[in-house]
């Protein structure tokens, strides 16, 4: 008879936590906390973490199992770590073993030992920096590695080489023979110095340091609001050092896989941190090494996107979170989490200071600020006199349109080009344009598996649907009538492209789309033109708007604002707002003036002109009231229940039976919506179906949903059709 029994956590989709006995032979005081196993799980093993060690089980005898393998001697996670993870399946009502097999890097969970593997630098040696040029003129291959440990000056290790599309291990193994380059086991201290120096703070940017600073011995929540170019990743840079020095770790979070290259390189030139990074553009080898190195505490700085949030800190001492508003940071499947959110209960488990910074609040840390739980620090001015841009509305009614460009529009861009500054146009769409027509009988290219059309992609010659993915090829008749009158409706950014590269056909253009940068390293490549000055015009989707520093710019046009007026969400205006207050700030970055020239067919359009008029902190301020009198977040709490099946039926008779067991359950001060169609009722082949739960206060909502939950898993209707629980949704899609 054991003395105690092992609460494990198995990668399933059920809501609880499963029991052990020990393994044979092995005693007490083998096992602790944040350790992994392997069990029998059914027919097959998995891997599992023990979260706690009981004297006692609810479970028979003859129904227990012992573990197969303990795998790992001494706690891979640690309290702290078990505690938040249970926090987030508590919170989010997710089945605690998924929670888990997001929060760990693959490798990790797949049960593989937690060991760090040292890495080989490489770097110029003596006689490699003394070469010249003729020396490796005939090896251009070689001349490229040159010049690439050159600029970067300090050792490199093997990813770093990633970038180059040719085999540079040959050219690379030649340069080790001749002794050009040397090879250097890493070093894995983490004492930093500062490279470069940095910029003598501004007086706002002194203050945010200073109260950051000041309040660093503890929790504490800052909100960072600055206009684009007001300095932020300065503030960053100076409370990173801070922290460093004092021996302490910094996690930052960043929206976007694709801002994670730019600000490592803006890092790695001020700061002589040992980094690492994590994003999905890494494999899973790097991942868990990153996971690895951050938490044995031989990085300082962890820059990652939203799953880097769960990563162990070694010696916590600050958290950063950039554009914190943005919704990446929300995972929208599976595991429904805020990246943000889970970020404040790190802070505030470890009890460091977290520093959210955005040119545009969300309403929700806008909310927090009034409410006192965040501190609102606030940079208002462009740094080193660059001037606010001059924003302006085209009013589109009744004007000649070029493919939707209007004349004011064309002209603005012409007198940019002729100074020799550069022009970002940006379009909410990629592809051609959003519908295929027939002039003759009106047949539109529908997707048959979703509610939605068929968007032109003319440079692939497809249409492609942006909900499921299907494709066809381009009719070149008419489906319906046969009549080869088919024509496109409305833009995309290819249409935009195709019209300025006829107008201006000797100005190089480029286009940043998802479609345009799939391939590896193709962002990074667009951005070098752009600074170079290679590309003049710049079109593109709102992956534009996000974080980068393009000086030349001084005119950004808005091509398209009016589908974003009139939209069934509450949160579009929020969304527009911060968008066209984003891409404002890629206008006129230094000494120059920026435009902003925005086409609508709303001139008088109430959002627009309190933004253009005031600013974004009078809509935030007009915004928050109007949610207030709504009853909408901040001031509402929402879940959304989302069920989804093949047969729209299924769907129907599930959320009957939801109704019956909601009807069983204490509903006081809970709002029921529902249920209703989703607003694309039909995606992916599949018919969707949403109940809505509000209350003004989390506690009610999550007692009401913790007695829901286990009912709807029981409901053999279940069985027929897909559903998820989303707390705080930030769409209702
Ligand atoms: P943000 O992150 O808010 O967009 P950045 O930190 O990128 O702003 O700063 C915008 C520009 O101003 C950058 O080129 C940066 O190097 C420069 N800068 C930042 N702080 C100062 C300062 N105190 N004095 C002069 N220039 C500064
Ligand atoms: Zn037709
Ligand atoms: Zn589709």
């Amino acid at each position: 008879m054991p003395k105690f029994y092992l609460n494990i956590v198995v990668d399933t989709p059920l809501y609880r936590i499963f029991d052990y006995l020990p393994a044979e032979q092995s005693s007490r005081s083998d096992y602790q906390t944040g350790q992994r196993v392997l069990v029998s799980f059914g027919k097959t093993q998995k891997i599992g973490v023990i979260v706690g060690i009981a004297s006692s089980t609810v479970l028979k005898q003859k129904q227990l199992k012992p573990i197969n393998q303990l795998l790992d001697s001494s706690p891979l996670l640690s309290a702290q770590d078990l505690k938040l993870f249970q926090w987030a399946a508590d919170y989010y009502h997710h089945p605690i073993g998924e929670v888990f097999s997001q929060a760990l890097p693959k490798q990790i969970r797949s049960g593989l030992s937690p060991s760090i593997k040292l890495r080989q630098l490489y770097s110029l040696s003596d006689t490699g920096l003394t070469l010249e040029q003729k020396q490796l003129k005939r090896s251009p291959r070689q001349s490229t590695l040159w010049h690439h440990l050159k600029v970067i000056g300090q050792p490199v290790d093997i990813d770093s080489f990633s970038s180059f599309d040719w085999d540079w291990r040959g050219p690379l193994k030649s340069m080790i023979e001749k002794n050009w380059v040397t090879i250097s086991p890493e070093d894995v201290s983490t004492t930093t110095s500062t490279q470069k120096p940095g910029f003598q703070p501004n007086p706002a940017q002194q203050a945010a340091i200073d109260t950051v600073s000041e309040a660093s011995k503890g929790f504490h929540v800052f909100l960072l609001d600055g206009v684009t170019g007001s300095g932020k990743t300065e503030v960053y840079l100076q409370l990173i050092q801070r922290v460093i020095d004092a021996g302490k770790q910094v996690l930052i979070l960043l929206p976007e896989i694709t801002l994670t290259p730019q600000l490592a390189h803006r890092f790695k030139q001020r700061l002589a941190a040992q980094m690492v990074t994590s994003h999905s553009g890494l494999n899973d080898t790097q991942r868990s090494q990153a996971w690895l190195r951050f938490k044995a505490g031989f990085a300082n700085i962890l820059l990652g996107t939203r799953s880097a949030v769960f990563t162990p800190m070694h010696k916590p001492g600050m958290i950063i979170l950039d554009e914190e508003h943005d919704t990446s940071f929300k995972q929208q499947e599976g595991f429904r989490y805020s990246a943000r959110d889970i970020a404040i209960m790190r802070a505030r488990d470890y009890n460091i200071p977290i520093v959210l910074g955005t040119a545009t609040p969300s309403l929700e840390s806008l909310y927090n600020v009034q409410q006192n739980r965040f501190t609102h620090l606030v940079l208002p001015e462009r740094t080193a006199g660059a001037l606010k841009p001059d924003i302006r509305l085209i009013d589109c009614r009744n004007q000649t349109l070029n493919n939707h460009l209007s004349k004011p529009l064309l002209k603005a861009i012409t007198k940019t080009l002729e100074r020799g500054e550069q022009v970002i146009l940006f379009v909410n769409r990629r592809g051609f344009a959003p519908v295929l027509m027939c002039h003759s009988c009106g047949w539109v290219g529908q997707c048959r598996r979703c509610d939605s059309r068929l968007v032109i992609h003319k440079q692939a010659n497809l249409l492609r649907c942006h909900h499921c993915g299907v494709e066809h090829a381009i009719p070149n008749t008419c489906p319906s009538c046969q009549q080869a009158e088919l024509f496109p409706l409305g833009l995309g950014t290819e249409r935009v492209e195709e019209t300025l590269g006829s107008l201006f056909p000797n100005i190089p253009l480029s286009r940043i789309d998802r479609d345009s940068t799939r391939k590896k390293d193709a962002m990074q490549s667009v951005i070098d033109k752009v600074h170079e000055g290679g590309a003049q015009i710049l079109v593109g989707t709102q992956m534009l708007a996000k974080g980068h520093h393009f000086p030349n710019v001084t005119l950004v046009g808005i091509v398209d604002i009016d589908a974003g007026l009139f939209s069934c969400d509450f949160r579009a205006s929020e969304r527009m707002s911060q968008l066209i207050t984003q891409v404002a700030g890629r206008a006129g970055r230094e000494e120059k003036l920026g435009r902003v020239l925005i086409q609508t067919h709303h001139p008088e359009h109430p959002l627009l002109n309190t933004l253009i008029e005031h600013g974004y902190a009078r809509f935030a301020k007009d915004a928050l009231i109007e949610r207030q009198q709504a009853q909408l977040p901040p001031y509402y709490y929402q879940a959304l229940l989302r069920v989804n099946a093949i047969n729209e039926q299924a769907v129907l008779t599930f959320l009957n039976d939801a109704k019956q067991s909601i009807a069983s359950i204490n509903t006081q001060a809970i709002n029921i919506l529902g249920p209703v169609p989703a607003p694309m009722l039909k995606r992916a082949g599949r018919f969707r179906y949403q109940l809505l739960i509000e209350s003004a206060q989390r506690k009610p909502r999550h007692l009401f949903l913790k007695q829901l939950l286990p009912e709807l898993q029981k409901l053999k209707s279940s069985r027929q059709v897909r559903w998820s629980i989303d707390i705080d949704p930030v769409d209702l899609f």
